[in-house]
């Protein structure tokens, strides 16, 4: 299994990174986890236009969905071979309305559901290609998932947007990677229920005993390096920062 950063940056984009967008690739198949500003553009150094095989989204802020309304475009007016097909899209309740509301001036209103297969997210498991999926609700002001991706042993987590979460600690048991997210700064930002700060990155990466950290979705208003320490304070395997194009071998 091979993890692509395709963006990083929590929030708004930044001058080195786009939103929120991971590409996730075994045995030929290819998943995206989350679309934010700037993704679409990204994820084509990486892969076609046409080769995503699925799209999961952790929640319908912008920062993690609002460039599937560009997709849209370049999947329902496909210049060269038609329209392309349906590819399965993962969302909380209402993705597909949101992203039509977003979008506004549709062909009509059933359109984006020609071009994407939207199915509702709910706390499970599921296979998915030949990766097994397993969602856990996560604590965000809006409805939001963390995901575990799972690869003939190997595996991945990656919590989308969420504060101190146990459900999140759960679900990366044992992970190979966990990609978690490290918005806020200990000690500077306390506002429950939201996000997560490093030194919280680093004791969940703790008590589950994963393999290797990546801190992830820092807006540029916070110091990256900052919350790297504060979660190497507490959690003594590999920890790094994401960075877009950073690439992981599972
Ligand atoms: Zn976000
Ligand atoms: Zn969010």
């Amino acid at each position: 299994m091979k993890l692509t950063v395709v963006g990083c940056s929590g929030s708004f984009p930044s001058t080195e990174s786009a939103c929120s967008s991971y590409l996730v690739e075994a045995d030929g198949y290819r998943i995206l986890l989350d679309m934010g500003n700037g993704a679409l553009g990204e994820l084509q150094r990486h892969i076609g236009l046409y080769d995503l095989d699925a799209v999961l989204l952790s929640h319908l802020h912008p920062d993690h969905c609002i460039d599937m309304c560009g997709y849209f475009v370049a999947r329902y007016y496909r210049h060269e071979g038609g329209r392309a097909g349906a590819i399965p899209v993962y969302g909380p309740e209402g993705t597909e309305k949101r992203l039509v509301t977003a979008y506004g001036d549709v062909p009509h209103e059933a359109c984006m559901s020609e071009v994407f297969d939207f199915r509702t997210l709910e706390p499970g498991t599921f296979p998915l290609g030949p990766l097994t999926i397993r969602t856990v609700r996560v604590s965000h002001p809006v409805e939001a998932f963390a995901f575990r991706v799972e690869h003939r042993g190997s595996s991945l987590v990656y919590s989308g947007d969420t504060g101190p979460c146990e459900a999140l600690g759960e679900l990366s048991r044992g992970a190979d990677l966990l990609l978690c997210e490290a918005s806020f700064t200990h000690g500077k930002e306390d506002i429950p229920d939201l996000h997560l700060n490093g030194l919280q990155a680093g004791q969940t990466a703790a008590r589950a005993a994963v393999g290797r950290l990546v801190l992830t979705h820092i807006p540029p208003w916070t110091d990256p390096l900052t919350n790297l320490r504060d979660a190497r304070s507490v959690y003594e395997g590999p920890a790094e920062l994401a960075h877009a194009g950073a690439v992981y071998e599972l």
